[in-house]
């Protein structure tokens, strides 16, 4: 929060709303400036306006913070990190182009959530089946928890197990476990996706995550670990099967592959 305030002190002080020190401390002279600011709602808490003010700050600069609701969400925390590298660096960050992908669909993989897609893989959780692994995985959440199976849908099994016996080829069990491509995340999991209301393709045990720590939810090409030229191989040998990695084709959720279009 101490954070956020300096940002909102260095922010006023630009629109010459605020002439006292960048502290991060919230007194009077921060509260006058932040009430000069029209836009914001002063009968909302404190917290919210700070929001506020942060989301119309963002999208004066050309930076989607969506809609002015003093809510802290996704996109605000995103908006804000392109904020506060704006005030630092005087420009934004440079602006993400999507990675060169050689598009192959080989095993037809449909289209998520498309009414192919419920055709091709039936209802969630049904039509697992447990595989054995080429190299020996570490579980993200626990890293001395070790697997060499995965429960995984019954027609993306022979595919996965192509791409990771590649995998082990091209690397090498010592440059798998310097790159964590055996921090493993999972695969069938059923639950919704994390910020709407379908459900994730875990839940039909097509998707799986690595290396979750270093390839967090919110993260671009610029924090995210599979991002790095590194695991140029790592993400042709899926895309050679059709998977589509949401780092490689979105910029975020660099952890997740799935066997599914977008
Ligand atoms: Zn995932």
């Amino acid at each position: 929060m101490k954070k956020r305030i300096k940002t909102v002190q260095q922010l006023l002080k630009a629109k010459g709303l605020y002439n006292g020190t960048i502290d991060g401390i919230i007194g009077p002279k921060t509260m006058t400036g932040l009430s000069k600011v029209k836009e914001v709602d002063t009968r909302l808490p404190l917290t919210r306006q700070i929001t506020m003010f942060i989301q119309i700050s963002a999208n004066e600069r050309g930076i989607d913070a969506g809609p002015v609701d003093g809510l802290w969400g996704q996109q605000t925390n995103a908006a804000y990190e392109m904020l506060v590298y704006y005030l630092e660096h005087g420009v934004l960050p440079p602006s993400w182009r999507p990675e060169e992908r050689q598009i192959s669909n080989p095993n037809n993989w449909p289209v998520q959530n498309s009414p192919e897609f419920h055709e091709f893989y039936g209802e969630r959780c049904s039509q697992l089946i447990t595989v054995d692994l080429p190299y020996t995985m570490k579980l993200c959440w626990d890293l001395r928890t070790r697997t060499r199976r995965t429960s995984c849908h019954a027609k993306v099994a022979d595919s996965l197990c192509r791409i990771l016996y590649k995998v082990k080829d091209i690397y090498g069990e010592e440059e798998i476990s310097r790159l964590h491509l055996d921090h493993y995340g999972g695969c069938h999991n059923e639950r919704k996706m994390r910020n709407g209301n379908l459900w994730s393709m875990h839940s039909w045990g097509i998707a799986l995550d690595f290396d979750t720590r270093r390839n967090q939810l919110s993260w671009g090409r610029d924090r995210a670990a599979f991002a790095h030229p590194d695991y140029e191989d790592w993400w042709k040998c899926w895309e050679e099967e059709g998977w589509i990695s949401l780092g490689r084709a979105r910029n975020f959720d660099w952890m997740h592959v799935q066997a599914a279009n977008l």
